[in-house]
């Protein structure tokens, strides 16, 4: 090479920034004794009867590549799992591929949609791969703040607000990361008619549907007049305990799904053969594990945002996933000053919430996705660092 590796690399590459979760998780990592509320998965490890079912799939040498959209047998059961649980009718012949996470879902969805100059709402504050990938299929991501007035619930006049010729689709996540916030059908239906109004394509990311804890999910698919402009996207990772498994799926109208396909078929070929055997048992007989652990974050969650509020960091209920999203504006301290100094000071690991866009300003995020032990024992140290900086006395 002539040059530097610099004058080889795409703008497109150069432009992307890191995600800026990771460089705290590397910190917490580098340190000893830190409990992190900072990482966005399960503490559960995936039910026993779904990696049994991979085991004895490997053992019976299924290592080949499977159909481009995923086996069909596991297409029929997302079907099934869909239609029984949220109400919402796909083929499985045309209508659902099984992708390499959400992540290669939401992917596939904006390079189906996007051309050059479209604009994309997300509603912030927003998992950070949203922005991203709209910018790498070409688009302009346009971020949609909510307000923690209003439990970070998108409003109608908030899309209203943003709206330009140019804008092409919405993303929309519930229960979102990182606020928790669930949005009801009521308030879906309200989004329902301001996406009509516009003519929107929406991008909905139902990743924590199994993980809702006060209202019954609702799949924005299922509202009236929404099913042909909705990309629904879910996967395995969060409700089913299946982050490393990197198993998703989207679902929506055949003519994207076709054309989302061929995207696929190019990059990936298809998700890996034998878990999807393990996905199938995932759909078919996890009820009560995955009720189970739903109990399990509920019981967290009430935990953690009474102790939060206690201690005098105002924590609205977040009705979904498994985060807390607490204001940290009474100590002072900006997102980032207050994560650094608590790790730095006593060791406990969040996420502060810029992170997640500008609206995130003034909060943390914290996963109550760890053991009910290791979530006292950091209150506990977050009580300590909360009393030193505001001086209250705390009950
Ligand atoms: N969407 C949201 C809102 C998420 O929080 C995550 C994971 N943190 C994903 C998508 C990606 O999920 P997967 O592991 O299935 O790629």
């Amino acid at each position: 090479m002539t040059n530097g590796v610099s004058n080889y690399l795409s703008y497109t590459a150069k432009e992307l920034k890191p995600s800026p979760i990771r460089k705290f998780f590397d910190l917490a990592a580098s340190m000893e004794g830190v409990i992190s509320l900072g990482v966005g998965e399960p503490d559960f490890i995936t039910p026993w009867n779904v990696r049994e079912a991979t085991i004895l799939s490997i053992e019976q040498g299924f290592t080949s590549y499977t159909a481009n959209a995923g086996l069909l047998e596991l297409r029929e059961e997302i079907s099934a799992y869909l239609q029984r649980g949220f109400n919402v009718d796909y083929n499985p012949v045309n209508q659902i591929i099984v992708t390499v996470g959400a992540s290669e879902a939401i992917d596939l969805a904006f390079r189906a949609i996007v051309n050059p100059g479209d604009e994309v709402l997300i509603v912030e504050p927003s998992f950070v791969s949203y922005a991203p990938l709209v910018a790498l299929a070409g688009g302009t991501p346009i971020p949609v703040s909510t307000s923690p007035a209003n439990g970070f619930k998108i409003t109608a006049e908030q899309i209203e607000a943003a709206i330009t010729e140019k804008t092409k689709a919405i993303l929309i996540c519930s229960p979102n990361n990182p606020t928790g916030t669930a949005l009801t059908r009521k308030e879906l239906e309200e989004i329902a008619r301001t996406v009509e109004k516009h003519d929107l394509i929406v991008v909905m990311d139902e990743i924590y549907a199994e993980l809702t804890y006060d209202e019954e999910f609702t799949s924005f698919a299922a509202i009236d007049g929404m099913y042909d402009r909705t990309i629904l996207i879910n996967g395995f990772s969060k409700g089913f305990a299946m982050t490393g498994w990197r198993l998703g799926f989207l679902a929506a109208p055949a003519e994207f799904v076709g054309h989302m396909l061929k995207i696929h078929q190019y990059t990936t070929m298809c998700a890996p053969h034998m878990l999807q055997h393990g996905a199938i048992e995932a759909l078919r007989n996890s009820y009560h594990e995955v009720e189970s652990m739903r109990n399990s974050y509920r019981r967290r969650r009430n935990y953690v945002v009474d102790t939060l509020n206690n201690i005098g960091l105002d924590c609205h209920v977040p009705g979904g996933a498994f985060y807390v999203f607490p204001s940290i504006k009474a100590t002072g301290l900006s997102s980032e000053q207050f994560a650094e100094k608590l790790l730095m000071e006593e060791k406990v690991a969040v996420v502060p919430g810029n992170a997640f866009g500008e609206s995130g300003e003034g909060y943390i995020r914290c996963s109550y996705a760890t053991s009910m032990e290791q979530l006292q024992e950091a209150l506990k140290r977050m009580q300590r660092f909360v009393e030193r900086r505001v001086g209250a006395v705390v009950k």
